[in-house]
């Protein structure tokens, strides 16, 4: 406490501590015989101020010489005046550091090309938006800020469902989804979003990323035509090699046949037998070609599809000793699948199956439902493959058989796509092979 003549009447001790002055044993000395005018300028003004407006007074300063900071009050009274001050040295110290982590922090986010944001899946609320999001979606993050639901209009109408899905497992565990935008410029964007849950201060959040992947999207397309035109390069070469060899044969045997009319009789089975080679070849052929869009599903029960592809290859069994068992889960009676397809898959896995086999072997096929999917199994004891083999499996026109076309499996495998299945196989020389053939089970 000051009197009217700025002198020093009253300081508790904490006072004397904060200003490091045994302000009681000075009591009757004046204020600027105590802290220098020129040192503390700013501080006598707000004294003189509050002296002469009878105004009570607010503001901060510096102790400078101690690095003390506070906040004061100066209430003046009939008597003088009475300097309240309360040391925040900690809490700016806190303040500060606070905003300098909040600057690294914008400086992260708003520098790099990803889009971060925080979200809040209680109340709908963006919590925060870096700056690089009004580059990738062409839209002010201040207009998603105050709205986040307008972030909807920008991604186009085929992804909606798939988006909303994904932020809500986000909220659960971290989780990413690929979907397509449209800037209001009109220009499509390929976006990938990352996201997962965190808590702060007892409140769940969701935090994600977003990055364009417009340029990754092309280039896969682009690879995958280049992977394609080079496959379709080399079948056809091989398509031309494999009928030319069969085509060749058939030639001689009817030049031969056109001089020697009495060797024609014993040429013609042979003759029969390359021309159905080239027909199963240009069968298989057709298959690979034709688009997904031709599926047609039908209600089909799977074991008259199996009982017919026995029966289809009953010659061949009754040729070696060879016993094809089938079980079936209970469950299933009818599902949608096309049969058409179905039975040629089912036919080139067991006939390679029945190939495998010894004299007496066992073709063993097993249907189950497991997790919404139909699960053919295709089993044999046959010589089974080695690891190098497998790799090879599903290459056009690798075959160790004698009259094979190594088309089978690169056929079945397509057809296997186009019914939204997976091919799978398991096998060690000289014991067996399982094959399994994963379908989404459609009812
Ligand atoms: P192809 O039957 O005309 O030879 P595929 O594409 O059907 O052509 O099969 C390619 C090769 O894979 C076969 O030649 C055979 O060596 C091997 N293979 C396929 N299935 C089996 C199996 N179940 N057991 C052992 N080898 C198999
Ligand atoms: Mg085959």
């Amino acid at each position: 406490m000051l009197n009217s003549n700025w002198e020093v009447i009253y300081a508790n001790s904490v006072m004397e501590n904060m200003v490091d002055l045994p302000l009681s044993k000075y009591y009757r000395k004046k204020l600027w015989d105590l802290f220098s005018v020129d040192d503390y300028n700013n501080f006598f003004q707000h004294c003189l101020r509050a002296m002469e407006t009878q105004e009570t007074v607010e503001f901060q300063g510096a102790l400078h010489k101690k690095g003390v900071m506070m906040d004061l009050t100066i209430v003046p009274s009939e008597q003088g005046i009475t300097i309240i001050a309360k040391d925040i040295t900690w809490y700016m110290d806190q303040f500060e550091r606070l905003r300098k982590s909040e600057n690294r922090f914008s400086i992260i986010t708003n520098h790099i090309k990803e889009a971060c944001w925080v979200c809040s899946p209680e109340t709908g609320e963006l919590v925060f938006l870096s700056d690089s999001f009004t580059q990738i979606y062409g839209v002010d993050k201040e207009i998603i800020l105050n709205d986040p639901p307008r972030l909807f209009d920008l991604i186009d109408k085929e992804y909606l469902d798939q988006v909303k899905e994904a932020a809500l497992i986000m909220t659960q565990k971290e989780h990413q989804v690929e979907f397509t935008i449209t800037t209001p410029d009109g220009e499509s964007k390929w976006i990938r979003m990352k996201g997962f849950p965190a808590e702060d201060d007892g409140k769940q959040y969701v935090v994600g990323i977003d990055e364009e992947i417009t340029k990754i999207k092309e280039m896969t397309l682009l690879e995958e035509k280049s992977r394609q035109l080079s496959t379709i390069t080399q079948m056809a070469a091989g398509v031309a090699h494999e009928i030319k060899n069969p085509l060749t044969a058939i030639k001689g045997f009817l030049q031969i046949g056109a001089v020697n009319p009495d060797l024609r009789d014993s040429y013609h089975d042979i003759i029969l037998d390359e021309v159905n080679r080239i027909e199963s070849i240009v069968q298989d052929f057709m298959m690979l070609s034709k688009p997904k869009s031709s599926v047609q599903l039908e209600y089909v029960n799977l074991d008259a599809i199996i009982s017919y592809v026995s029966r289809l290859l009953d010659p061949d069994i009754s040729n070696k000793e060879v016993m094809i068992h089938y079980t079936c889960d209970s469950r299933l009676n009818g599902f949608y699948c096309e049969p058409k397809r179905l039975k040629q898959i089912l036919i080139n896995l067991v006939s390679n199956a029945m190939d495998a086999l010894d004299e007496d072997g066992e073709v063993q096929i097993e249907a189950v439902l497991q997790n919404d999917e139909l699960i053919i199994s295709v089993i044999d004891n046959g010589h089974g493959l080695s690891e190098q083999e497998l790799t090879k499996l599903g290459e056009p026109f690798y075959t160790t058989k004698e009259k094979g076309t190594g088309l089978g499996i690169m056929v079945t495998k397509k057809m296997i796509d186009d019914l939204d299945g997976r091919l799978n196989y398991q096998s060690s020389k000289n014991e067996g092979t399982c094959v399994t053939v994963r379908l989404p089970f459609r009812t």
